[in-house]
């Protein structure tokens, strides 16, 4: 079949799409470090939709926090007479519903209005669950003559990836000619493609002092009064020290945010003897996260002897980035002319500083690319898909297949 008759199949299945997604979404899959039994259930119903595909594997991995759940991860296949998959990389978890009063309907009964679909899960994955096995569907077994296509649905994305994707990667399931799209950010109308992102680090600095009356502060030794300037110098440091910018990431720079504090004392008059704050830091990949912790560490000891308290930097998390994907690749350059020719426009190519699955094939070495068109309800009461974004991002798949496969 033409491309053309395949992109015309898309439009006329948004019937069929919509009626996927809702019965998909009517199936909780919450992980069960969130409180859930697991995407069990939910991957049940997606594999009755993986139809005329070659191979169709199930992969369930324990949960590591509750053995009596297994996360199923689902693989499936149209083979081609090349080397190498083209793999669209979805996920079947979703995060809580958050405060069921904030859901104009409920998060497990999807509706459809106004040319969405909402509903828990339905933007964040559901939407590139429905998109890439609609890509795929109207390709003939027997017709890809280059590499293979392929639908990576996946359990565990929302939490940990240890039972999700890194587990496949470990698995040794990929390839070296393998290539990997993974629809799970994206800007509304698919202007954005993502090809890096930071380093996170997640850093807290905790501060003993000496507790005393508001009158007589030269008895103890106020905490916060140590935290605050204390801040203000680490903060001075650490952009000096990792001040580079690459114009491909938003925002340019790293960035260093204090985020959360504590509260000190219930009264005025009390000068704290305790005090803690918080940083956020996206570092770019051309810094090392190990020399930033160490250099923190440094930071603490040295206002330790400077103040007399007794400072703590702790690290609460730490997640490396892998480099950033080849932009001068063929298949780059199939993706990028893919996105063109079906939003209108060149999307441009950036490095965020948010954190994807994406990562996981980076650090194994592998491109990775981060694209779909965002809708921006995700992690929301109301989520919902927009169709049109639905059948956007299908119809670039099926472009993207079409070049690398037949
Ligand atoms: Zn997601």
């Amino acid at each position: 079949m033409q491309l053309p008759d395949i992109l015309k199949k898309i439009d006329a299945s948004t019937d069929d799409m919509i009626s996927n997604m809702m019965s998909m979404i009517r199936i909780p899959a919450i992980g069960p470090l969130n409180g859930g039994k697991g995407e069990g259930h939910r991957a049940d119903k997606v594999l009755e939709f993986l139809k005329g595909y070659d191979s169709v594997e199930r992969i369930d991995v324990k949960d590591m926090h509750d053995p009596a759940v297994m996360r199923p991860n689902i693989l499936a296949k149209k083979n081609g007479r090349g080397k190498g998959t083209v793999w669209i990389i979805s996920h079947l978890d979703t995060v809580l519903p958050g405060d069921l009063e904030e859901w104009k309907t409920p998060p497990y009964e999807p509706v459809v209005k106004d040319g969405r679909i909402y509903g828990l899960g339905t933007e964040d994955n559901g939407q590139a669950i429905i998109s890439s096995i609609y890509a795929s569907k109207f390709f003939g077994s027997g017709t890809l003559t280059k590499r293979s296509i392929g639908l990576a649905i996946v359990a565990d994305e929302e939490t940990t990836s240890a039972m999700g994707i890194e587990y496949l990667i470990n698995a040794g399931l990929f390839e070296p000619d393998d290539v990997f799209v993974v629809p799970d950010w994206g800007v509304p109308g698919g202007t954005m493609l993502e090809v890096a992102e930071k380093h996170l680090v997640w850093l807290k600095f905790a501060v003993e002092g000496k507790q005393t009356h508001g009158s007589t502060p030269h008895r103890g030794l106020n905490a916060y009064r140590v935290s605050a300037k204390m801040l203000v110098d680490v903060l001075d440091r650490l952009e000096a020290r990792y001040g580079g910018s690459d114009p491909i990431f938003r925002p340019t720079v790293s960035t260093f945010e204090p985020t959360k504090s504590i509260a000190t004392v219930g009264n005025i008059n009390t000068i704290p003897g305790y005090h803690e704050f918080c940083l956020d830091i996206r570092l770019l990949p051309m810094y090392d996260p190990d020399d930033l912790v160490a250099y923190a560490k440094e930071m603490g000891t040295e206002w330790e002897k400077r103040t007399g308290a007794k400072i703590t930097v702790t690290v609460e998390q730490r997640t490396r980035s892998g480099r950033p994907s080849d932009t001068e690749c063929p298949e780059f350059r199939a993706l990028f002319e893919s996105i063109s020719s079906v939003i209108g426009k060149e999307p441009e190519t950036v490095g965020v500083g948010g954190g994807t699955c994406a990562n996981f094939f980076r650090l194994a070495g592998y491109n990775a690319y981060v694209w779909q068109c965002g809708g921006g309800s995700l992690h929301q009461p109301n989520e919902y898909c927009d169709l049109e974004n639905l059948k956007t991002d299908a119809k670039v798949f099926a472009t993207l297949f079409h070049k690398l496969c037949v």
